[in-house]
């Protein structure tokens, strides 16, 4: 990147660039470049939106859906959510406990926005989503970090939320499934941190669910559904993963009302709220069954167990099985120290330049996670790319001594 210029304002300098969107970058441009990369790097469903969400929107601009919508979302829109919610999640919520945004992201912008002063403490579980740090910091808020790691199969235990917790604290901030680890919390594990927090009444959770729909094993549990946090919960979701929308932006979440009012009213003075034709578009997806998204969340665990064996067959990564998601984020610091011609493999950041340049595979580094052991390699992506891919992954890290 080009030395910031100086009018640019100290929070936009201190911001880093979004390492998942970084590496997608730089994987197009060697694409344009001629060369045949494969893109592992970015969390994007490989498949189509499912025809009849595509037919709905089709349906919103004949009849004349081209209008500002209400900030916060048709209520048709609204209600429909909190039916979801109720059905999917146990989530017992209102239509105006429901803020329609422009993606996930969006609805994270506003809760940090709505909640964060100068110096406020927000807790997140790492390995943690590379947009949360910097929002949170864009926002004034200082993150504090949880580790947890491969051993601790990336979940954070009740006791260091214990200790991380602080008069300062404003909020914990994790997802579940996890971005980049598909660690899912369980029932029980989320009941022991909800405990934890019942001597921090003034701390409200942000729980990021937006791969609820993505889960190999048991239906995903919300911390908004133990009665005694549902007024402490802002629930975030969208259609991003599931119903592979990426590019239509449409994000929602669950709050208490005085949190979804300010939410509402900071989208009205920077997005005026979510695109009509996409909001038309998600009621569609809503209200009908879920068999596109289960099809492909059937292709993922798939492609999952495909990865994992591959993995497992080149010494030095260290695998483990997620449970949701469509990333595997193994341990690779076997790798650390080694060389291959000009190469000097010193962390993560290294042995993803070395892939995507000498593999022509773009992953994410863990360092931009909270995780500089670790490398993000995604699934969303055909048997036949994955295949090819960890053939050239192999002949790579082959040639490191
Ligand atoms: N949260 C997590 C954990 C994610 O992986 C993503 C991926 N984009 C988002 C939020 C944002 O999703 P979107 O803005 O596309 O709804
Ligand atoms: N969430 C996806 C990822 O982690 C998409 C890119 C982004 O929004 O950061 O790759």
């Amino acid at each position: 990147m080009t030395a910031p210029h100086t009018l640019l304002s100290a929070r936009t300098q201190a911001m880093s660039e979004s390492a998942t969107l970084a590496m997608a970058k730089k994987a197009r441009e060697l694409a344009a470049q001629g060369v045949q990369v494969i893109n592992l790097s970015l969390g994007e469903p490989d498949f189509q939106t499912p025809k009849h969400i595509c037919e709905a929107a089709k349906k919103a601009i004949d009849e004349g859906y081209t209008k500002y919508p209400p900030v916060a979302g048709y209520a048709d829109l609204r209600q429909a959510i909190a039916e979801k919610f109720a059905r999917e999640n146990q989530i017992h919520c209102e239509a105006k406990h429901i803020v329609v945004s422009t993606g996930a992201k969006q609805s994270l912008a506003n809760l940090f926005l709505a909640l964060v002063d100068e110096g406020d403490e927000v807790v997140i579980f790492a390995p943690y989503w590379v947009s949360y740090v910097e929002m949170v910091r864009m926002a004034g808020g200082t993150p504090v970090i949880l580790e947890s790691d491969l051993e601790s199969g990336f979940k954070v235990s009740p006791d260091q939320l214990a200790q991380a917790l602080s008069p300062r604290t404003k909020a914990v901030l994790y997802s579940s499934p996890s971005n980049p680890t598909g660690a899912v919390y369980s029932r029980s594990e989320l009941e022991a941190l909800a405990q934890v927090l019942e001597a921090h009444p003034q701390v409200l959770v942000i729980a990021d669910e937006i791969y609820e729909h993505i889960t190999f094993g048991e239906r995903p549990f919300s911390m908004a559904a133990i009665p005694s946090m549902a007024e402490r919960v802002a629930t975030v979701n969208g259609l991003s993963k599931g119903f592979s929308m990426t590019g239509w932006r449409l994000g929602y979440m669950a709050a208490p009302a005085w949190l979804a009012e300010a939410c509402e009213k900071i989208q009205g003075q920077i997005t005026s709220g979510a695109s009509s034709i996409t909001q038309r578009a998600a009621l569609a997806a809503l209200q009908e069954d879920l068999t596109a998204t289960y099809a492909m969340r059937d292709a993922y665990l798939r492609r999952r167990d495909l990865v994992i064996s591959l993995c497992n067959a080149i010494e030095g990564i260290k695998t483990y099985v997620p449970d949701g998601a469509f990333y595997l984020f193994p341990e690779v610091d076997a790798f650390f120290g080694r060389r291959a011609g000009t190469y000097h493999i010193q962390n993560a950041d290294d042995l993803c330049m070395y892939l995507l340049h000498e593999a022509h595979v773009s992953l994410v580094s863990g360092g931009a996670f909270g995780a500089p052991k670790c490398l993000r390699i995604s699934f969303a992506a055909s048997d036949e790319q994955i295949r090819e891919a960890f053939a050239r992954i192999a002949r790579a890290l082959a040639q490191l001594q």
